[in-house]
């Protein structure tokens, strides 16, 4: 029996599932930076798992074996982004196929994914996340190969029922891929649900601290689609490197507590600021009135997410005039560090955005709810 059997995520998480360094005692696993590894006399590798890192490495492995284990997962893949993550699933079809994905998503991948399928032959379509029958009315039976989906979407955080999308996957021999990287594996495992992929962006809240450019793809079984999705990171390359590996693994033992605290101050920010006289709507799924609750209560375990939007009463200019006078939430782009970080959406995205121009996207960090609270009450007085 693996000694990890039986152990709550909570534990697994802290204790990196035990892993330690075997050559000193050391109690946290060693960074192998070593690219290359050693043939004995009669050419055999002393160990035959390890060859060359563009494949396989120690450091990645004990990021990896934790993310499987918390999402349920058959396997996990690091990559040294979340984009090349998710590329690789994209990647991984063939011209003719038809991919569905939703409107409002991860803008930069949104992007990508559009050039990238024209340029491979693959078709693309988009369904409105917000109506719940768009899905189904945008597959095509034995044609759609996969469903990429968000939830909750960035950045209006609409919720997309996992189960279902996995109905209507399996119902129509697709297969469905999750980014599941503003839930986090802490609210929610799409594996469980009946997703056949999951995707993240382990530079937000997996590594948690705004310094680690990374990503992770999971699979719910080693089947041809898995294979080639491991044929692509390690013929393209796109492999993280050992010292990143290492302070994922690292990050990863204080996930729960980081995303619980992000969670629950978001809660309580969307509490405070919701029927605010200078806020038109605050869109956060933990709130009864955002249109996916009930999905998202039944979907999300212990918590909604430490993102929100706020839309202001006004236009661009009013919402940058808030951004401006905030001294506590830090003006960037990303999300899921330990420091808040608000931003306007519109600004980064530009004319073709579908984004409203009086929307700011909040990513709450771990900081004293009372102070993000009174920096945004003073930004809007
Ligand atoms: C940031 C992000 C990505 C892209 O990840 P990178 O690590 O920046 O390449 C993909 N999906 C979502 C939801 C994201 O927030």
């Amino acid at each position: 029996m693996d000694k990890n059997d039986g152990l709550a995520p909570e534990t697994i998480s802290a204790q990196a599932l035990g892993q330690i360094d075997k050559a000193t005692g050391g109690v946290t696993p060693a960074i192998h930076l070593s690219t290359t590894f050693v043939r004995d006399h009669d050419y055999q590798l002393l160990h035959p798992e390890h060859s060359y890192s563009r494949d396989e490495n120690a450091t990645y492995h004990a990021a990896e074996k934790v993310l499987t284990k918390l999402e349920g997962a058959a396997d996990a893949l690091l990559f040294s982004s979340g984009m090349a993550a998710a590329m690789a699933v994209i990647q991984s079809l063939k011209p003719g196929d038809h991919i569905v994905a939703p409107k409002v998503m991860y803008w930069g991948l949104r992007h990508w994914m559009t050039e990238s399928c024209k340029h491979w032959g693959i078709q693309l379509d988009f369904f409105d996340s917000s109506d719940p029958d768009s899905l189904s009315k945008t597959v095509r039976a034995g044609k759609t190969k996969l469903i990429w989906m968000e939830t909750p979407c960035n950045p209006t955080w609409d919720i997309i029922d996992i189960k279902e999308a996995a109905g209507i996957a399996k119902n129509i021999g697709a297969r469905l891929a999750v980014d599941s990287t503003v839930a986090t594996p802490v609210l929610t495992q799409p594996l469980k649900y009946g997703a056949d992929i999951v995707v993240h962006s382990a530079t937000k809240y997996l590594n948690g601290h705004c310094d680690v450019l990374a990503g992770v793809t999971l699979c719910a079984k080693k089947d041809d689609f898995w294979e080639k999705i491991c044929e692509i990171r390690l013929h393209t390359g796109a492999v993280l490197g050992s010292l990143e590996a290492w302070l994922l693994q690292r990050s990863l033992r204080t996930l729960f507590l980081r995303v619980r605290q992000s969670s629950q101050s978001a809660m309580a920010i969307a509490e405070h600021f919701e029927g605010h006289p200078r806020i038109k709507s605050v869109l956060y799924p933990g709130l009864a009135s955002h249109p996916g609750h009930d999905v998202a209560k039944r979907q999300m375990q212990g918590g909604f997410g430490g993102m929100l939007s706020l839309r202001v009463n006004g236009d661009a200019e009013t919402a940058l005039d808030i951004v401006k006078r905030c001294a506590v939430f830090t003006r960037a782009t990303s999300l899921g560090g330990v420091e808040s970080l608000i931003e306007h959406r519109y600004s980064i995205e530009g004319e073709n955005s579908p984004i409203p121009k009086d929307l700011l996207r909040l990513s709450i960090g771990i900081e004293a709810v009372e102070d993000l609270i009174a920096d945004l009450e003073q930004a809007l007085a």
